[in-house]
């Protein structure tokens, strides 16, 4: 059988063999595109090139790109399991002409590899061109269609015209774009899976499992204007795709993706984990949850080693959409308890040659996942239970829809994202009500909002309009003489006359010795003045190559020509401190903690620096104080901080940090400690990439301490420092602190611990006392239980708790039955209570006893209506309310009855 890996390097070997030149995927998080969530096709890492904004690395490329389809223009999500061919991640093989060949040797070449190198029989191969459009001002692509038969052996009748939407490709509403052939493969009338829906008929294109779109043959010729034109775009690209997935599984011969040497062993550790068994249909939940969770933990890895986190927001929102998603389904194989991070091992082993970094990240994937399931499983059960009550308020409603309001509850307090709401609605045929759900999530944003309230100067402006400002005095001191060349407010930018007095603005002169906001160091602030006038810059920003110094004048006036002088605020020396000492506490924690520390990101500002690192633990204090020890050594030792622009790869060779996932030009500045002069960066202790701005020894720096360590996400720690002149005042105040102590206490400084660590002792006595005093009067409902629990009789060695509280919240209760199931490890709980003449009861199994059939729901159901009521609830937990308090002791009866009937069967 020919191995994905095989197949993978079949690809890339076979287009090398045809002069193209090897390009590595590029991360699923894009680097440098703010437009994208995720990469979703080959051709993102070379769209600058298309755009004519880049010059291309070499004429023709080959590569196999990690693609994620879950948001966007591309959301494959919804098919995940439910067919066989779409995932949320895959690797999409691809080659690639920048202008060089074009559609004849583009055909000829996936033709080739198709049937001569892998063996496919044409006569199962299908291709499709451009039918033309001309309401868009699109003709046919009769050019390919002519192509086919001529550079291949397809038969005529095989190649089709497909629309727009399959056979035209464009990157957004105007610009690039062109017709694209498709090539489909007809796996057999046996693999249809819409036979039994009325009117399908089998056909490329025709959404049935039997014709699978295998690679896609993009031509990159038009260009679309903004009125809707298309002109030439005067280059011709080749730009195709073909799912790694989909060649597998035809080349291997299976039945779905899912049965390829990609998802095996993915699919059998999930059996081995939960005891279950696939058994590859469609259509059946056990079957559906193996694909779902086999999908979307690759996807997980993939995305998490890429840099993308579990969060509320962006990118990290879909991250976790995906993993609670999978949790949810997990469920359907009886996993209550985290298991995915489980199956990580194996990701790695599947993927980590193709993909050397997720073997490097594995352990770190692990961390985030782990912890990402253990917290929303602590609410999935809850939810599941308010699910399923909205649930069946919904089948009742005529519109069978469920309520905005209780979606919001779900997201809002058990953290169902809402696609997971809206597929457990849909896997029992209820719609939910996502206009209220959306408009109550939109007056929780503007709630957020009003706390913010912060006022930002959004500045409108395309990158090609602005100016190139001349930056690098910024190294070099914190003054120059400049000359004022534009503004740019919301408008744009503007190059004449006199510059409005009242507004927030951006200003722009020839150039700069501010530094503008990047790499995690704040913007400078400071001051630009000219004989008339006197511009405030509250922040800098860069947008592309232009420095922009946002504030406003505040006094006289200035206009475009006017000579200035730029100052820095003095708060300048404060940031360079702390950028240098940022770096000094990433070597440190590589030295204390290991390599594996990595920079997820940083924060330079005057008053402190913040530095964040994976790392899967807390540090422990000593290991702290060692971080700090050896940052206080090389600033005492106040040793020498140099700089050097070099070639990339000269950096690399000099073990240069550079920052995970970043994109980094063919030149980057160097920023060495501990070796002095240019030369001798190589000698440095500490290199890293870097364009901040840094002191020149460290000495300067007058000092380090860490004053918080945190974990801000899973496997994700924070680290917040002080230097110079805001820690001595630090210092002092803390100082002051330990005086006001030891007066209050009256004891020396050096005995404050000692004589707080005695009131605490003393405290903790004197609660205790007080609350067995109470204890003897009022109800403690916990140990009510522990007591039912000694006085319970055993079947087979588990418990019958069966018995009567006090009337308590019914938060209380539930603790109650928790703690019961946790301290007998195998009961069965039947607790009842009476508050007024409102009567509840609360059933709950442990899972052995579920097991044997046993449920809490059905005890509950059989008994409910002594005291007049009803309810119900999961196997694990049920509850119920009714009206009869003077019956509980009746249906408490019965439930002892009915728990040893079943029990002693
Ligand atoms: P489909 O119509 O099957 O969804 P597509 O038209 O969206 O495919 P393209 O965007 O042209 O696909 O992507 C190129 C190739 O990548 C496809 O020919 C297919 O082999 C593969 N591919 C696309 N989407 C997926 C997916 N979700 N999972 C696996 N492979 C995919
Ligand atoms: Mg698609």
């Amino acid at each position: 059988m020919l191995s994905a890996k095989h197949i993978r390097s079949d690809f890339i070997d076979f287009f090398k063999s045809k002069q193209h030149a090897f390009v590595p995927s590029s991360p699923i998080v894009p680097t440098d595109d703010e437009t994208l969530l995720f990469a979703n096709a080959g051709m993102n890492q070379f769209k600058d090139i298309f755009l004519g904004l880049a010059q291309p690395q070499s004429a023709r490329a080959v590569n196999s790109q990690k693609c994620l389809r879950v948001s966007g223009k591309h959301n494959d999500l919804e098919e995940v399991g439910k067919d066989t061919y779409h995932h949320t991640f895959f690797e999409m093989l691809g080659n690639w002409s920048f202008n060089d060949y074009f559609k004849a040797e583009a055909i000829e070449w996936a033709w080739e590899l198709l049937t001569k190198v892998w063996g496919i029989e044409p006569t199962r191969l299908w291709a499709t061109v451009f039918e033309g459009d001309p309401t868009q001002d699109s003709p046919p692509d009769n050019e390919a269609r002519s192509l086919w038969p001529k550079v291949t052996n397809i038969s005529k009748d095989r190649v089709i015209f497909g629309s727009k939407k399959d056979n035209f490709w464009e990157m957004g509403e105007t610009g690039p774009c062109g017709p694209c052939s498709e090539i489909h493969i007809d796996l057999g009338p046996e693999r249809c899976d819409k036979q039994n829906v009325p009117g399908h008929t089998c056909m490329v294109n025709g959404n049935c499992a039997r014709f699978i779109e295998l690679w896609n043959l993009v031509f990159i010729q038009y260009n679309r204007t903004k009125e809707g034109r298309l002109v030439n775009l005067g280059a011709n690209y080749v730009d195709t795709g073909a799912g790694l997935e989909r060649v597998a599984a035809v080349l291997q011969n299976k039945a779905s993706n899912y049965d390829t040497d990609l998802f095996m062993p993915v699919i059998l550790g999930i059996s081995d984990i939960t005891g279950h068994k696939y058994t590859a249909k469609l259509g059946n939940r056990i079957d559906n949850a193996f694909r779902v969770i086999a999908d979307h933990i690759r996807a997980l890895v993939l995305a998490i080693t890429d840099g993308a986190a579990p969060s509320n927001e962006g990118r990290g929102y879909v991250i976790r959409r995906i993993l609670r998603r999978a949790s949810r389904f997990g469920r359907e194989l009886g996993m209550h308890e985290p298991f995915m991070y489980k199956l990580v091992p194996v990701v790695v082993d599947v993927m980590g040659d193709a993909f050397g970094e997720v073997k490097e990240r594995a352990e770190y994937v692990s961390t985030v996942i782990e912890s990402e399931e253990a917290s929303f499983g602590r609410t999935l059960d809850r939810g599941i239970e308010i699910f399923a009550a909205a649930a069946e308020r919904a089948s009742e409603s005529p519109q069978k829809t469920i309520r905005g309001d209780d979606a919001f509850q779900l997201y809002d307090t058990y953290g169902f994202p809402l696609d997971l709401t809206q597929l457990m609605a849909q896997e029992r045929g209820l719609k939910v009500d996502k206009a209220k759900f959306d408009k109550l999530m939109e007056q929780q944003r503007e709630r957020a909002r009003a706390a913010q309230k912060s006022v930002q100067l959004s500045l409108n402006v395309a990158d090609s309009e602005l100016p190139v400002t001349q930056d690098l005095d910024k190294y070099h001191g914190d003054q120059c003489e400049s000359k004022i060349i534009g503004w740019v407010d919301n408008e744009g930018f503007k190059d004449k006359g006199r510059i409005a007095s009242d507004a927030e603005m951006g200003l722009v002169l020839d150039r700069t010795c501010f530094y503008a906001e990047a790499g995690g160091q704040v913007g400078d602030c400071g001051t630009i003045k000219s004989a008339e006038g006197e511009f405030i810059v509250e922040n800098t920003t860069k947008i592309a190559d232009c420095v922009i110094h946002k504030g406003r004048v505040a006094q006289g006036k200035l206009a475009v020509g006017d000579e200035v002088r730029a100052v820095v605020s003095k708060d300048r020396d404060a940031i360079r401190k702390n950028h240098t000492a940022t770096h000094l506490l990433q070597w440190a924690l590589q030295e204390v903690l290991g390599k594996s520390v990595t920079q997820q990101g940083s924060f330079v500002g005057p008053a402190y620096l913040r530095f964040d690192f994976t790392y899967p633990k807390a540090p422990t204090p000593q290991e702290l104080r060692k971080v700090e020890k050896l940052v206080r050594q090389k600033i005492t030792a106040d040793l020498p901080v140099t700089s050097a622009v070099l070639p990339k790869e000269e950096a690399q060779k000099l073990g240069a940090m550079a920052l995970f996932g970043e994109k980094y030009g063919n030149e980057v500045r160097v920023v060495g400690i501990g070796a002095a002069g240019k030369d001798y960066i190589g000698g440095a202790f500490s290199k890293e990439f870097c364009g901040g701005t840094h002191v020149d020894r460290l000495g300067f720096i007058g000092g380090f301490k860490i004053i918080k360590e945190e974990s801000i996400s899973a496997g994700v720690r924070r680290i917040t420092a002080l230097t110079g002149q805001v820690l001595t005042d630090y210092l002092e105040q803390q100082s002051d602190i330990v005086d006001q102590l030891s007066v209050m206490l009256k004891v020396p400084a050096d005995g404050v611990t000692d004589r707080v660590e005695q009131l605490l002792k003393e405290n903790k006595r004197l609660a205790k006392e007080l609350k067995s005093a109470s204890a003897a009067g009022g109800a403690d409902i916990m140990a009510e239980a522990r007591k039912l629990l000694d006085d319970s009789p055993k079947i087979d060695g588990s418990h019958i708790i069966v018995g009567q509280l006090s009337a308590s919240p019914i938060e209380r209760a539930r603790e109650a039955v928790d703690m019961l199931k946790k301290k007998a490890k195998s009961a069965a709980i039947v607790l009842g209570f009476a508050d007024g003449d409102k009567v509840t009861l609360l059933a709950g199994m442990t899972d052995d006893l579920v097991k044997k059939g046993l449920k809490a729901g059905d005890v509950v159901k059989a008994i409910a209506p002594i005291v007049d009521g009803g309810g119900g609830g999961r196997p694990q937990m049920a509850q119920a309310g009714g009206k009869k308090p003077e019956k509980i002791e009746e249906a408490l009866t019965k439930a002892k009855e009915l728990i040893k009937e079943k029990l002693q069967r």
